[in-house]
């Protein structure tokens, strides 16, 4: 039987002293009657065991959820009957653990098992009995079914578990404040958000709001007073800081829970990390008004701040400086050398023309290689053409990308506000137009802007329009000169030159259209058009019985850089049938000169194949003999400013000769140009020069009459070209 006292139960009721009732009141009949009743009827399962947990009794509710009746368990452990595959064995010897040191076991969970092996979750109390001699004489058990309660709690924490996951999927996080000391309750997923350990969460209000960028801190504590006040929502932006210090966005929108039942009004915020969002909006907001790959100011931002920093100067009677700067062949290097080493060049630029200037002077990156510097309150146009010049000479200082030296140089136009200019629009025209004055002065250069240069830019603007529609309209023509052997006089070959006419301006000469062609962009589209015009020609002396002659083309440097370049003569060569010997390439030697490595390695890709070069204009430029001997040419073309002057100069005389002896001497050919006269041809053939081309031997002219000298020259009887097919 079983008795309590003093919160400890003890084996065996001892009459007068039973504290649950007194004898004067109940008789021990009545009292026994009564514990048999609360044992019998209660729903809950009562095991008693002996000290060794062997069953001495069981109530009828556990014989109703177990199945066991009293009968079959008498003697057993609870043990045996119980517990199945799925019982936790580790919280077994928990309990038993307990039990061997008489400790109470209390509310412990196991999963047991129904007589005929169905399973249920049990809620266990087990107290040790004792005698009055403090002997463990029994246990008493009392096991409540938990199945359903437990079903529900794993289902609220499941559902609490994709809350909290689907909080930090969403970068969400959130609390419940309540009571005075506003405490707040954050969801699991809150710390992750937040970027903090668990520990670090703000336990109250105060100290959330004081973990806030002291910035940000009052627009919180502003919202919160006013949901207070006005009872409806908020949504602030904010930055906290994470465990490593860093600044994260965060977003809270937050309103007040009302009191319900129990419990007191609250505030419930969620707080979502906007991170992202936010240095998404500053990256667009930076690119709005900065240039991405160098930093310095763009477009936009400059002539918005030009416009302010000209009012100014306007206001204080101060005068204006705006620099417009464009580097020299720029686009040879990105071509020839890649784009990354062309961004890494204007990087380098960029940051020279920043150091090279006052800081709150602007420095803005148009596009491509234009630059443009603003100059504030200047003292006279002498202070800007020594800054001008201080910067070209810093941008031409050599750099080293990727290993190699690189020289990179400027063009400088400057226009002066308020002289040259009074908008924004205006100003930065003229200075461009100084810029162009600049690079037709031989780059490098400074320039200042003059009323004329409008004129001139004018100009160029309307014939680069016209040269964009050149091709389509079929304006352009090959004239050709005829090459001469100088021993006897015989036709080999000629030297096809572009022709451009045009309705309004009639010839436009190569001098001032090319160049045009190569700053546009144009030249590929000219120079692939030329050469196949070439070939074509060189196919009809062919098919008039002459295919030994020779045709020469000029390429220009953009054209030599075009890795595309052996591809595309290969091309035309096989598409007219020509043998690759009999097509030659010039190429003047600056070009040649102006990277050599890259010149040699395109020169020796097409020389494999047979294409023969020549070196135009030689004399002109700074060839050095051991450079000369280093490219893989068969020809050198003396350029014609030596030949000119040949009766009257002796030092253009021995220039003449040495030309000849040094070409013999690597091995080259030597061909004369300009040659005008009979004097000069004498003087040269009796050097030794091995070609000669010039007005006196034949002016360049139409290919039908370059046709029809090839059926004369070579067969002076003149019998009649036949007719082409
Ligand atoms: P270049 O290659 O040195 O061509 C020779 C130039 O000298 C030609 O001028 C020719 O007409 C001129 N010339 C020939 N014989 C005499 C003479 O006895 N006396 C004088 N005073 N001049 C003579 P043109 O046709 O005006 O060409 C000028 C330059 O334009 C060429 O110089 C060449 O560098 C360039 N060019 C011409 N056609 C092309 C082309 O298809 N592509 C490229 N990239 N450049 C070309
Ligand atoms: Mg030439
Ligand atoms: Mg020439």
């Amino acid at each position: 039987m079983v008795g309590q006292t003093d919160g400890r139960f003890t084996d065996g009721a001892r009459g007068d002293d039973c504290l649950a009732c007194g004898p004067a009141a109940h008789s021990l009949e009545t009292l026994l009657h009564k514990y048999r009743l609360v044992v019998e009827h209660t729903s809950n399962m009562v095991v008693i065991t002996d000290a060794q947990r062997r069953i001495e009794y069981v109530n009828p509710a556990y014989s109703r959820v177990t199945g066991w009746g009293l009968d079959e368990v008498i003697g057993r452990r609870p043990s045996q009957l119980l517990h199945g595959p799925q019982t936790d064995t580790e919280a077994v010897q928990r309990v038993r653990g307990w039990l061997d040191q008489g400790v109470p076991v209390v509310l412990a969970e196991l999963l047991n098992y129904t007589k005929s092996g169905q399973p249920y979750w049990a809620q266990l109390n087990i107290q040790p009995v004792h005698d009055a001699q403090g002997v463990l004489t029994h246990f008493v058990a009392i096991q409540s079914d938990v199945t359903q309660q437990r079903a529900a709690r794993e289902a609220l924490q499941a559902s609490e578990r994709r809350l909290a996951e689907a909080q930090r999927l969403a970068r969400m996080a959130s609390f419940e404040c309540e009571g005075p000391e506003q405490r707040l309750w954050w969801t699991p997923a809150a710390a992750d958000v937040l970027g903090v350990d668990e520990a670090a969460l703000p336990v109250d209000l105060a100290a959330h709001v004081g973990g806030v960028h002291p910035d940000d801190r009052a627009t919180l504590e502003d919202a919160y007073r006013r949901m207070a006040w006005r009872e409806d929502g908020y949504e602030v932006e904010y930055r906290l800081a994470d465990a490593q210090g860093r600044a994260r966005w965060v977003r809270e929108r937050g309103y007040l829970l009302p009191a319900e039942g129990a419990m007191p009004s609250r505030l419930c915020a969620l707080l979502y990390d906007i991170s992202s969002t936010k240095a998404a909006q500053d990256r667009m907001a930076y690119l709005a008004w900065y240039d991405a790959l160098t930093g310095l100011a763009n477009r936009e931002q400059l002539q918005a701040l030009l416009q302010v920093r000209m009012d100014t100067s306007r206001q204080n009677g101060r005068q204006l400086a705006v620099l417009f700067i464009d580097l020299d062949r720029f686009k040879t290097i990105n071509d020839s050398l890649g784009h990354h080493v062309g961004d890494e060049v204007l990087k380098v630029c960029g940051q020279r023309l920043r150091t090279g200037v006052r800081s709150n002077d602007l420095v803005a990156r148009l596009s491509g290689d234009e630059f443009v510097i603003v100059l504030t309150d200047i003292a006279d146009a002498g202070v800007v053409a020594s800054l001008g010049t201080k910067i070209l000479a810093a941008l031409s200082a050599p750099m080293r990308i990727e290993g190699r030296e690189l020289h990179v140089s400027g063009s400088l136009g400057v226009g002066l506000y308020p002289q040259h200019g009074d908008t924004v629009s205006e100003l930065m025209r003229h200075a461009d137009a100084a810029m162009y004055q600049a690079k037709a002065q031989g780059r490098n250069t400074l320039v200042f802007y003059t009323p004329e240069m409008h004129a001139h830019s004018a100009r160029r603007f309307e014939l680069e329009s016209k040269l964009r529609l050149a091709l389509p309209r079929r304006e352009f023509s090959l004239h050709f000169q005829p090459q001469y052997r100088a021993c006897d006089r015989s036709l080999v070959g000629f030297e096809a030159l572009l022709r451009w006419h045009t309705e309004v301006d009639g010839w436009v000469p190569p001098d001032q259209f090319i160049p045009l062609a190569e700053e546009a962009g144009l030249i590929h589209q000219i120079g692939d058009w030329v050469l196949d015009e070439a070939c074509r020609q060189w196919r009809r002396w062919a098919e008039h019985g002459h295919p030994g002659l020779r045709v020469a083309v000029n390429l220009s440097a953009y054209q030599l850089r075009d890795p595309a370049l052996a591809s595309r003569v290969a091309a035309h060569c096989e598409r007219h049938g020509l043998p690759p010997d009999a097509l030659e390439l010039e190429l003047t030697e600056s070009v040649a000169m102006h990277d050599p490595r890259t010149s040699i390695q395109h020169m020796t890709t097409l020389r494999e194949r047979g294409v023969c070069w020549a070196v135009d204009d030689f004399g002109t430029g700074y060839s050095s003999l051991a450079y000369l001997k280093t490219l893989p040419i068969e020809r050198i073309k003396l350029d014609r400013a030596f030949v000119n002057d040949i009766e009257h100069n002796p030092d253009d005389r021995a220039i003449c000769a040495a030309a000849i002896q040094i070409a013999h001497a690597l091995g080259l050919e030597l061909v004369a140009e300009g040659v005008e006269n009979e004097q000069q041809l004498h003087y040269l053939a009796a050097q030794g020069c091995d070609v000669m081309q010039g007005y006196h031997l034949g002016r360049p002219m139409p290919a039908d009459a370059a046709l029809a000298l090839v059926c004369q020259a070579i067969d002076p009887a003149g019998a009649p070209p036949p007719a082409l097919p």
